[in-house]
């Protein structure tokens, strides 16, 4: 019977799906203009029938604009790949003509609580895909696109006469590529819905991610990958009023839309921002019910983490909508539902699509007035506010970088009107910013700045805190006068690099600063040798930490002035000074003394493929490709037991598994022969009990009030850290703790992973403290276990050294304060 039913499932598809064609998607009751291309015209087959491709997707994109007055299309950058950012601005030709006034008018929203809306458009984005491997969104832009080209009538002409459409067809064309070329490439002329299909099991790293692994949709707020530059440019030129991001999910579930489950919203998210998505959502569901699909909203997802494109909005007086459409991973999918086809999917977010467009009409007044009074009322709280400063006076690049993101998200800062010491820490002057809280952006600084600890609900979708300063391990402090406010910066650049003087002695370029790991890279790839300063010393007047790096002029394969050249060009590179000195005579030990460590070269693997956290993993190998320009080898795990790895002084483990029996082996001989191996998270556990290392673990008491079997799940879900922010303590004599200035180091920490501290207390260079949360949530039991627990160890193995980390230092690439911790490991990892 079950076969039989298969079997008919079969059919129905056969018939039902694979002679689709534009009309499947498109309303019936409306006349389409002849001379616009349809999809199949220009890309050679229907939408649905293959994946959209990036390069056909903007032939066909690029077609339309050409041929509709409609559509004007603009490149607004590339992706790590190459590939362009396109974004159509859809709406009324009449529109069109007077497009630069009417977003002036819109911007003036925000700034103007006395205009009147009523005759204002509308502006909505929508973006599809920005997880690649989610592609029904991408292949559904291809009819929603051609529908606004080409519909004729009244309700068109509506819309596009009171609506401005920031049309983004692929918000990752890196990962959307990869994946189509996995369900191209596995596709059989007689689809095949069998879930073991390979079709529908795509391989490691998978198209979700863009080209270094990143989850895209985390990064709205932070904006450190060049997708998200283009998209947040475009945000902040047009403030949207409702934003739409579409996705996919689990195969077996339909369609969800937003609000997500009320307790998560973020409380700087007004309320009314909430009842109005609900409101939206009516027009979804009215649409849904008319085509006959399954969908439901309010249950799962939430509002509160601004790095998610669908939340990123509420925080800007616009409306970020999340769609999630159960996904067919591939051409078809058997389901609970019975057989899930790809163009199923796509005519779903086709019509989420059209319903918000409808919406955006129906609600164009109350929704523009919305943004309206949001903004009033931000700048009137922002009137009575003081000022932020945030700053390290001995590391610039790593204040720029943060600065920078202020930039990006169009937040007005200033420099210190002059140097000033608060609290202990001094703000210099090119070393600290300085925020004025009176202006229109200052809940999104709220947002970046916010230090929350207490939550209505304990569950998260994603991370509870990500406060700026503490991932930047900035100085910082609020409620600052305004009287130290200076000028307003408008031209922010890195500061230039340079050596102080020529030297016949030597060289010494302090570790504080953040791009020190590259000069020091780029030293090393030279051929030049350079050591390590293993305590602190004064030198020619001037103090320096531990971790200096010292760099002899004689006995190097470049003389006294090619030497002096070539540290002119790495300082200049690099973004930090190099003093150049006369005398080897400090107080403290001498530039002679054994205190001063040689540094080898390195040559660094990392072990990536199935089993490895991508994400993880390509956090890494961003870090070293992009900030500090020093090469990694990406070893798949598959490969070790057979690859020398003798060439290699340091092997990184991120998070996960997959090591076979003879790898193991390579792996502890390795370690024995001087090699150094760095185990992130899920990795600790792997090197323990694989004998590696020797660790004891501390557990946390199981939480004790009763619960029902409907509540089952929230009691172990109040258990997980989904991410949070815990205060260390340093010991900064360690190696791993060189080039930081204070004594107390904010951690991301995402793990359950606690590590007891060794009982030597030499060996616990990094330390929670008693009370060490600082923003997040984290259950009272994980609390009590975390507190002077340790999240790094390290120890010698023969020669070697197997270094543990249980949390990730590099998190989404803009946890700038630990990204140090690495460096360390990787260049004195060997006189730990
Ligand atoms: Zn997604």
């Amino acid at each position: 019977m079950k076969k039989l039913t298969f079997l008919l499932f079969l059919i129905t598809y056969a018939v039902g799906a694979q002679q689709i064609d534009l009309s499947y998607y498109l309303p019936k009751d409306v006349t389409y203009n002849q001379s616009i291309p349809t999809p199949k015209s220009v890309i050679g087959h229907e939408v649905g029938e293959w994946h959209i491709t990036h390069d056909k997707l903007v032939e066909y994109m690029k077609a339309l604009a050409a041929s509709s007055d409609r559509i004007s299309i603009e490149t607004r950058g590339t992706t790590y790949e190459g590939r362009p950012l396109l974004l159509l601005t859809i709406t009324s030709p009449k529109n069109h003509q007077n497009l630069e006034a009417i977003r002036k008018q819109h911007i003036a929203l925000s700034e103007n609580p006395n205009m009147d809306v009523s005759n204002m458009p509308i502006v909505v984005n929508q973006g599809f895909s920005i997880h690649g491997n989610e592609p029904s969104g991408a292949n559904a832009g291809l009819a929603v696109a051609y529908y606004l080209a080409a519909a004729q009538g009244k309700e068109i002409e509506a819309i596009l006469d009171n609506t401005i459409i920031l049309f983004d067809p692929s918000f990752n064309p890196d990962g959307l590529q990869r994946f189509a070329y996995w369900a191209n490439t596995n596709k059989a002329k007689n689809i095949n819905p069998d879930p073991n299909d390979r079709e529908y099991s795509e391989v490691w790293p998978g198209g979700r991610t863009n080209h270094y692994w990143f989850d895209m949709n985390r990064d709205w707020l932070p904006v450190q990958l060049a997708e998200s530059r283009a998209r947040i440019e475009t945000f902040h030129k047009w403030l949207p009023n409702i934003l739409t991001d579409h996705h996919e999910m689990g195969t077996n579930s339909s369609f969800f839309f937003q609000p997500g489950i009320p307790s998560r919203t973020n409380p700087l998210t007004p309320q009314l921002n909430q009842d109005l998505t609900k409101e939206i959502g009516n027009y979804h569901a009215k649409a849904f019910d008319k085509l006959g699909s399954m969908y439901y909203s309010e249950e799962s997802f939430d509002d509160f983490y601004y790095g998610k494109g669908s939340t990123f909005p509420d925080v800007n007086g616009s409306i970020g909508i999340l769609f999630e459409q159960a996904s067919s991973r591939g051409h078809a999918q058997e389901s609970v539902n019975g057989i899930l086809t790809f163009p199923f999917t796509i005519r779903n977010q086709f019509t989420a699509a059209l319903s918000t467009l409808a919406a955006a009409q129906g609600m164009r007044v109350r929704i523009l007035n919305y943004q309206k009074d949001f903004y009033k009322q931000a700048i009137k709280e922002g009137s009575k506010a003081k000022a932020i400063v945030f700053g390290d006076e001995k590391d610039a690049a790593k204040t720029y970088h943060l600065a920078e993101i202020l930039k990006r998200q169009h937040i007005k800062f200033n420099e210190v009107k002059s140097d000033f010491t608060s609290n202990g820490k001094t703000y210099k002057k090119g070393y600290s910013y300085i925020i004025p809280m009176d202006q229109k952006n200052n809940r999104l600084v709220k947002a970046m700045f916010q230090k929350t600890t207490t939550f209505t609900d304990s569950l998260f979708y994603d991370i509870s805190a990500w406060t700026f300063p503490l991932a930047f391990n900035l100085d910082y402090e609020e409620e600052v006068a305004t009287s130290r406010i200076g000028a307003e910066v408008t031209n922010l650049t890195l500061p230039t690099g340079k050596v102080s003087k020529m030297s016949s002695y030597g060289y010494l370029m302090p570790w504080n600063e953040y791009y020190a790991p590259k000069a020091l890279n780029m030293i090393l790839e030279r051929g030049i040798r350079a050591k390590v300063g293993m305590k602190q010393f004064i030198n020619d007047n001037k103090s320096y930490d531990y971790g200096t790096i010292f760099i002899p002029v004689q006995n190097q394969s470049l003389n006294s002035l090619e030497l002096f050249n070539f540290l002119q060009q790495v300082a200049k590179e690099s973004y930090l000074d190099i003093f150049g000195t006369n005398t080897g005579l400090n107080i403290g030990p001498d530039l002679g003394s054994d205190n001063f460590s040689n540094i080898g070269t390195k040559k660094i693997a990392m072990l990536v493929g199935d089993g490895i956290s991508s994400s993880d993993a390509g956090e890494i190998w961003h870090l070293f490709d992009q900030r500090f320009d020093i090469k990694v080898t990406k070893l798949d795990v598959s490969r070790l037991g057979r690859v020398n790895l003798s060439k290699y002084s340091t092997i990184i483990f991120p998070s996960g598994g997959g090591i076979s029996k003879n790898g193991e082996e390579d792996l502890k001989e390795w370690v024995r022969n001087g090699g150094v191996l760095i185990g992130y998270r899920g990795a600790v556990r792997w090197l323990s009990s694989n004998k590696l290392m020797n660790l004891e673990y501390l557990s946390a008491d199981s939480p004790k009030n009763p619960v029902t079997f409907e509540n089952r799940g929230l009691q172990s879900g109040a258990q997980v850290i989904g991410g949070a922010i815990f205060n260390t303590k340093l010991d900064l004599s360690h190696p791993i703790n060189f080039g930081y200035k204070n004594d107390e180091l904010p951690m991301f920490r995402n793990t359950t992973t606690f590590i007891k501290p060794n009982s030597r207390n030499y060996n616990n260079p990094i330390q929670y403290t008693s009370s060490p949360l600082l923003a997040g949530y984290i259950s009272k039991e994980n609390l009590k276990v975390l507190s002077n627990s340790v999240p790094f160890q390290v120890q010698r193995s023969g020669r070697g050294r197997v270094i543990a980390f249980t949390d990730n230092t590099n998190f989404r690439a803009f946890w700038f304060g630990t990204n140090k911790l690495l460096m360390n490991a990787i260049f004195f990892g060997d006189k730990m």
